[in-house]
């Protein structure tokens, strides 16, 4: 009990053999100078020396140490003036006596105060050293690639140049590209996690390394403006090079620090995008590839349709030009007859001509432009196209149109494609339909004030259970020559436009998509 009391007036900063020696010291000297003021005869304040005692004391112990010993040489400096000069003593022995308190006090009350201030530091410097070390591990450990990196060189050089009228760094790197390689030799490798070491390899993660893998590419530039115009964060995708010289496309995040003093220590943090930049260039290319393929599809199956829709109009040129003819023949013609069929024919030309356009256009790659569109005579024109294929597969199609239906912005060709994809599918799954007769209802209404919505049911045998989930994932079909890409690309050419596309089962049997248009409120 009494060793842990005596053990906290101790510090322990220093060696054991340290303490003892400097104990010993000051306890011979407090000896010596309680003996000398007590027993001898001196003029002088000699219990002043107890604050060299006090001093070395200080270097050993705790605030409670100090404080003991501080009360101790205060006790002693007493026993020893009441002892030699009991209580009549003259004034100059009781000045000496007050002069070594007060400077026993002051020398106290000064190394309580240093005695704080440093454990505040310690508790500091602990402090310091855990953030250290818990930065360490998260630098270590993270599986994002880190650096450390020394940018204080390339700051000061694009300092310079601003300090020398530069305004414009990319246009001047532009002009003096030879810059660009100088500032990559400015910068330092100080440090590099494992996940680093795996992205590049070891050479390019040595400490003092750096250049050796920086592309002078656009990012690489725009890495320097970010620093020349003193941005404190930068995020942009680059190429890298590898130990083995391979080049990796990698997303680069720098938080660039605000103080200029630290910037021999930049955290660099590189994630490689390679691989996904790659699926997702091969998925663009396998969209559109798809997209035109699904394009070519619909017009196909439009063809037939397509000569059906011809035959009408070219039909009727040929009746009105024998009839033209006739009323030409006739003694004297009758002119008005006459100008009454041809102007037939160019009606019945032009719808010809439409009907070609309609479908060259459809198969063309180029971006249509978004039009006013009026839905009920869009159903009805899609309608006319696709009759043919209806009544071959004895299908019985109506439409009902709700109240209050705005015209819709979107590119026709697309919508149309989109109502083709679902009635064909329709179609499709009605065709073992044999009990009851089969049936597609198109209904149009307006669905809330700022969309309308087409949905087209069918009284097939519905979506599968399994099926529903996966409806819009490219490429899943349950046909055995189906592509399952109809869907996807109609959900995507409706979502591009702000619009959407769902499917279900209706609760009386059969499927039923819905079509979600956005309306805008000028819209008339
Ligand atoms: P595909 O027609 O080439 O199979 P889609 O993307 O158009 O590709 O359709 C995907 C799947 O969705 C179809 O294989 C089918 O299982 C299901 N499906 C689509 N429309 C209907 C429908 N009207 N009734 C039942 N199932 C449907």
């Amino acid at each position: 009990m009494l060793d842990l009391r005596i053990s906290r007036l101790f510090n322990r900063r220093n060696t054991v053999g340290h303490d003892a020696a400097l104990g010993f010291v000051a306890g011979v000297l407090a000896v010596a100078v309680f003996y000398v003021d007590t027993f001898t005869s001196t003029r002088i304040a000699i219990a002043v020396l107890y604050v060299i005692v006090l001093l070395l004391a200080g270097d050993i112990m705790t605030r409670a140490g100090i404080l003991a010993i501080a009360c101790l040489c205060g006790a002693l400096t007493l026993f020893s003036y009441f002892y030699s000069h009991g209580v009549d003593s003259d004034i100059s022995a009781l000045s000496r006596m007050v002069v070594s308190i007060a400077a026993l006090s002051i020398t106290a009350a000064l190394l309580l105060r240093s005695e704080a201030f440093r454990a505040e530091l310690i508790g500091k410097n602990a402090a310091l050293r855990e953030s250290e070390a818990r930065y360490r591990a998260i630098f270590n450990e993270a599986r994002v690639a880190l650096w450390e990196r020394d940018y204080t060189m390339v700051r000061a050089h694009l300092m310079n140049l601003k300090a020398a009228a530069v305004e414009d760094l990319r246009d001047y790197l532009r002009s003096n590209p030879e810059e660009i390689v100088r500032c990559i030799g400015f910068i330092r490798t100080v440090a590099a996690n494992e996940g680093a070491r795996e992205l590049l390899g070891p050479k390019a993660c040595e400490p003092g390394a750096g250049r050796n893998f920086i592309v002078p590419d656009n990012s690489f530039i725009d890495q320097l403006v970010a620093i020349f115009c003193g941005d404190t964060h930068f995020e942009s995708k680059g190429n890298v090079t590898t130990d083995a010289g391979e080049t990796k496309l990698v997303l680069i995040s720098i938080r660039f620090p605000e103080d200029d003093d630290a910037f021999h220590r930049v955290v660099v943090g590189m994630i490689d995008i390679t691989q996904r930049e790659l699926t997702q260039q091969a998925l663009v290319e396998a969209r559109a590839e798809l997209t035109r393929a699904s394009r070519a599809a619909t017009a196909g199956a439009l063809s037939a349709s397509l000569a059906h829709e011809l035959n009408q109009p070219l039909g009727a040129i040929v009746v009105n030009s024998r009839t033209l003819l006739r009323w030409l023949d006739r003694d004297p013609p009758d002119l008005a007859a006459v100008h009454r069929s041809a102007e037939r024919m160019i009606r019945d030309s032009q719808r010809a001509s439409d009907i070609i356009q309609n479908t060259r256009s459809m198969l063309s790659q180029t971006e249509r432009p978004a039009e006013w569109i009026d839905l009920e005579k869009l159903v009805e024109e899609t309608h006319a196209l696709m009759e043919h294929e209806f009544q071959r597969s004895a299908i019985f199609f109506e439409t009902i149109a709700g109240a209050d239906l705005q015209a819709v912005n979107a590119v026709r060709l697309e919508l149309q494609q989109v109502l083709i994809n679902l009635m064909t599918n329709a179609m499709q799954a009605m065709a073992d339909c044999r009990h009851h007769p089969r049936r597609i209802e198109l209904t149009l209404e307006r669905k809330d004030e700022h969309s309308v919505c087409i949905s087209i049911r069918d009284n097939g045998p519905g979506i599968p259970e399994e099926a529903i989930a996966k409806l819009f994932t490219p490429f899943y079909t349950t046909k055995a020559s189906g592509m399952g890409m109809g869907l996807t690309i109609c959900r995507s050419m409706l979502e591009a436009k702000g619009g959407r596309l769902d499917g279900f089962n209706h609760p009386e049997g059969g499927a039923v998509f819905e079509i979600i248009l956005p309306i805008e409120d000028d819209n008339v």
